[in-house]
């Protein structure tokens, strides 16, 4: 310290210290670095995922966002509502050895508990990523295929439906996605249960929820949406009715709102369960707000996610932060959601460098299985030296008054 001036700026909530050592070297104290672990990642098993968590580590990352909930499964053993993801059961065998002994029964053998733990032991912080939200299955080819995935072959009558009266999205090079849909209060019900079963079973630190949103703007015309949409605006529900300007606008406030009371509820059961856990959004940039529904900055203002994670998933995202920022009070609970597949290293960097440069909280790179090449680069320039990863507000209150 003798050699050495330290300016301190107290920034977020007194908690954001930024260090300048004289050298004109900064070390940023808290930045949440992060990288989603894609099912991908998680069906490479142990041995891949052992040492991607070593190596992250080592290049200063502070947390990962787990794949929890995709194509109609979740990645973890027993759930009430969906089944195991089936891939994920052999690595679990290859974690734990053979079947548990009857004695074991009741332990705790699955594999997002393994990933957990050592990311804990390497002071990770971790989220869960329910990666799909409302989307509830996937199929190569819905024309094919007779299920529409557990949950709407249960309750067909909460299928999302599109304009055309199709009950999927299809994307071409993907193929075909339904969803439930997003308004009805007994799609809310199903989706907050599942999440709140993730959240109370396992340890994680954070929640980061994805997909809560409209899969275009051509969703949802069910049952449901007709009549609530007629009963609270006065407008029949209709493609031709919709090519009205003024019932166009009424459609995305109305879906806007379905989504903002879906929130609301979600945030309420979660804080019952797990009153510090980090809520965060990953959601799409300002100019898609209306088209998806998801009216993240009231989802802000409000308190229902700490963090909103706009993706911006292509090389120049400086006006992408702009609109971004420009929509919350406080640039720190703003994170920026960057590509490894489509960035170079050192194009990687400026994009964290400009993230900080516009003081958000930091940066979360998708994903895991793209990011390895980079590491090196990373953290001999923007990850030289090591942050921590912003934790809940709630959280954060709490270590203050336990310092006092
Ligand atoms: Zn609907």
């Amino acid at each position: 310290m003798r050699n050495s001036v330290r300016i301190i700026l107290s920034v977020f909530l007194g908690l954001n210290l930024i260090c300048i050592s004289i050298a004109g070297e900064p070390s940023i104290l808290r930045e949440t670095r992060g990288v989603w672990v894609d099912k991908s990642d998680v069906h490479k098993g142990k041995k891949y995922l052992t040492e991607m968590l070593d190596r992250i580590t080592a290049a200063n990352f502070n947390a990962i966002y787990v794949a929890t909930l995709y194509k109609g499964y979740v990645i973890y053993p027993e759930s009430k509502y969906l089944p195991q993801d089936p891939e994920v059961k052999k690595f679990e065998i290859e974690i734990y050895g053979t079947v548990a002994k009857l004695e074991e029964k009741k332990i705790d053998r699955s594999m997002i508990k393994w990933i957990i733990d050592e990311a804990h032991k390497r002071h990770l912080f971790v989220e869960a990523w329910p990666e799909y939200g409302f989307y509830s299955y996937h199929t190569p080819n819905a024309k094919a295929d007779k299920s529409r995935g557990v949950l709407l072959d249960k309750h067909p009558e909460l299928t999302a439906i599109d304009i055309n009266g199709q009950p999927y999205l299809h994307n071409p090079k993907w193929g075909d996605f339904y969803s439930l849909c997003p308004s009805n209060p007994e799609s809310h019900e199903i989706l907050i249960n599942i999440l709140v079963e993730t959240i109370t079973r396992y340890n994680f630190d954070g929640l980061n929820l994805d997909r809560i949103r409209y899969p275009t703007k051509d969703f949802c015309f069910c049952a449901y949406c007709k009549e609530h949409f007629k009963q609270d605006t006065g407008f029949e529900l209709t493609k031709a009715n919709l090519q009205k300007s003024e019932v166009q606008r009424a459609f995305y406030e109305w879906r806007k709102t379905q989504l903002n009371q879906f929130m609301e509820k979600l945030y309420k059961r979660v804080r019952q369960v797990r009153p510090d856990i980090l809520i965060s959004a990953d959601v799409w940039v300002p100019e898609q707000i209306d088209e998806k529904g998801q009216d993240w900055p009231t989802w802000l203002n409000k308190g229902y996610i700490d963090v909103v994670i706009p993706m911006m998933y292509w090389a120049n995202i400086e006006g992408s932060v702009n609109a971004s920022l420009r929509l919350v009070s406080d640039s720190h609970r703003l994170l920026c959601g960057i590509s490894a597949e489509v960035n170079s290293s050192q194009a990687l960097a400026e994009q964290i460098h400009l993230a900080r440069k516009k003081k958000t909280g930091g940066v979360v790179i998708w994903y895991l299985g793209k990011v390895g090449d980079d590491l090196e680069f990373l953290k001999s320039s923007v990850f030289k030296y090591p942050a921590r990863p912003f934790t809940s507000i709630a959280k954060q209150k709490s270590a203050i008054s336990k310092k006092r």
